[in-house]
């Protein structure tokens, strides 16, 4: 196997004499450099590449480029190299230019480079390895070549090797499926050797399971599933942003904090491709590797994780709060915290709820894992709000046409302004307004669609898939009545709250109290909550000071009683 490439294309001779110096001595081991002067020099040489079936990891490109932004060059890369990260090279004194910043805005969200960095300007500079660090993690994550990946083998894509791949996306795992007669398929199952029934599920350690229950798999994945403990001073329920937030902040600041999910980590954030607009983050972060660094995070400052853990049941037993797993003994807890976030709600139709069940071409979601295996295929994303442009956006960098299908007569109906100008820029997007789908199927995976203009005919298309982005539903049905919800299902905290007869406390209840003293809401499970990472993340923190006040407040309760 050839070295995959990095490619540097500069005008600027001593800039990329530079490069050359810091690429060669840094990445010439694993990589091959190829450093050139001109723009048609460097767009013939990944034609050639193409050609050889090599692969390119990394592109970078000076800021000008015969009088054109280099960024436009950059644009053209992913045709031939979908893989290729693209970085913009600036100079150090053009940093915090407006002109400079606002080319980069509009390169990005043209999605024609992925991110800038600064020339080198001394040996070794660390920001600009930094910088090509970052962008050869990005290749190898989308690649699926990073040191701990996982490879599914199966005999369909759909199934229980679907099955299989949704746990470990969400157990912010990357891992590779491949089909047990493809050539890759045929070569791995001849490196293990393993003759037991397919799906197979190979570890980076070498572990091979045949089809494997879901908690074997988060097991073996590094996610527990057992609580090992049974009384917290905080149990939170729910590891989406909101949740892992309050473990942060509850583990650091000294509660014994455990954290349940029913599935693994990242809620539906892990669905996003690409956050933009979360604090810290310019380049943007995908919401798996947002998951995990704060999973990490909460880790290290002592909390406690159970995965693949449903919470059944909230009751009160004298000064705890007892909480009902599905799979394990109750665990209880001072107070808890319900960051149970909300899930899509469902087309409702038959064919097509079926597909989605088997991951055979209908998705409910975000296609953050799915979106590769679109190349020049044809895919609708169904919805008009903010994750619906995201996701069109995303699968367009893969897929042949993307249709977005929206009921509203207008994106700006439901989509930030920013988001609707970048999917009108993006030429394999088409917008069909004030339609819906009302029908579809296929045999094995989706083949067909039958969408429906408002008061026209119905039209069938070909579509190879759907991704479904029409709203949240919470899911609270289980919760006991005095946590009360507004009629949507959605909890009531705070000063909602405070004039209800069914408050029992002397007290008003904290500000993201729920009806049942000593329980918190936070996140997107919240009545009147805003939806974004960074508000759940907020709520998440703020839940914890409050448990510290609850708590001051029940000692200073029975300091008085006992006086
Ligand atoms: C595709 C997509 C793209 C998005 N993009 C952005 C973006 O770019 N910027 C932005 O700010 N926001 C974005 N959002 C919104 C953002 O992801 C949510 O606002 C955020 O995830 C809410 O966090 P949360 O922790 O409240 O809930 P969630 O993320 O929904 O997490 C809830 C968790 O609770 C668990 N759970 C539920 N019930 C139980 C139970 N009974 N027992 C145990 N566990 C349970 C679930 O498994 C889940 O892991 C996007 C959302 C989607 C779907």
């Amino acid at each position: 196997m050839s070295r995959p490439v990095l490619l540097a294309v500069d005008e600027n001779e001593k800039s990329l004499r530079d490069i050359e110096g810091e690429l060669r001595d840094r990445y010439e081991r694993s990589y091959r450099i190829v450093c050139l002067g001109s723009a048609p020099e460097a767009e013939a040489e990944l034609a050639r590449i193409a050609d050889a079936g090599e692969e390119v990891a990394l592109v970078l490109a000076g800021d000008s480029l015969a009088g054109a932004p280099g960024s436009e060059f950059l644009g053209r890369v992913r045709k031939r190299h979908p893989h290729a990260q693209r970085g913009l090279l600036i100079d150090y004194e053009s940093w915090g230019a407006s002109s400079i910043g606002e080319a980069i805005f509009a390169a990005m969200a043209l999605r024609q480079i992925d991110y800038y960095l600064i020339r080198p300007v001394r040996s070794p500079d660390e920001l600009f390895h930094q910088a090509v660090s970052t962008f050869l993690l990005e290749w190898a994550h989308a690649k699926r070549v990073s040191a701990h990946t996982v490879h599914i083998i199966g005999e369909s894509w759909t199934g229980r090797a679907y099955e299989l791949r949704e746990v470990l996306g969400r157990c912010a795992l990357p891992h590779t499926f491949c089909l047990a007669d493809s050539p890759e398929g045929r070569k791995l199952l001849d490196e293990v050797g393993d003759e037991r029934p397919l799906p197979l599920v190979i570890f980076p350690t070498g572990d091979v399971f045949a089809n494997p229950t879901n908690a074997e798999l988060t097991i073996a994945a590094g996610g527990p599933v057992d609580p090992e403990g049974r009384d917290f001073d905080l149990v939170i329920v729910g590891a989406g942003p909101a949740g892992l937030s309050a473990a942060v902040y509850g583990a650091s600041e000294g509660l014994r904090t455990l954290v349940v999910d029913e599935g693994g980590i990242g809620g539906q954030a892990a669905l996003s491709s690409l956050i933009r607009n979360y604090l810290g983050f310019p380049r943007g972060i995908s919401g798996h590797r947002l998951a995990e660094e704060a999973y990490e995070q909460a880790w290290v400052f002592g909390a406690r994780f159970a995965f693949m853990q449903k919470v059944t049941s909230l009751s009160r037993d004298g000064e705890r709060i007892v909480v009902g797993l599905s799979d394990f003994p109750a665990v209880s807890g001072r107070a808890v915290i319900l960051a149970i976030g909300a899930s899509y709600r469902q087309l409702g139709i038959e064919d097509l709820e079926a597909l989605a069940l088997r991951g055979a071409g209908v998705f409910y979601g975000g296609p953050a894992t799915e979106a590769p295996a679109m190349a020049d295929r044809d895919v609708f994303v169904v919805g008009g709000a903010n994750s619906a442009g995201q996701a069109a956006l995303h699968l367009a960098e893969y897929a042949r046409q993307v249709t977005i299908v929206v009921r509203a007569d207008s994106l700006a109906a439901g989509m930030s302004h920013y988001l609707v100008q970048q999917v009108e820029a993006v030429p394999n997007i088409e917008v069909r307004l004030q339609t819906e789908v009302v029908g579809g199927g296929g045999e094995e995976w989706l083949e067909r669609l039958q969408l429906r203009e408002h008061g026209g005919a119905g039209e069938e298309v070909d579509a190879h898939a759907l991704f479904l982005m029409i709203g949240a539903r919470p899911n609270t049905d289980w919760l006991p009545g005095e946590i009360l919800r507004d009629e949507r299902g959605f909890i009531r905290t705070g000063v909602e709250l405070a004039d209800a007869p069914a408050w029992p406390l002397e007290r008003n209840p904290f500000s993201l109290e729920t009806g049942m003293p000593g329980v918190f809401a936070v996140g997107d499970i919240r009545e009147g909550s805003m939806n974004r990472v960074a508000a759940a993340v907020g709520e998440g923190s703020i839940a914890v000071r409050l448990v510290h006040d609850l708590f001051t407040s029940e000692r200073a309760g029975s300091a008085a009683r006992s006086a």
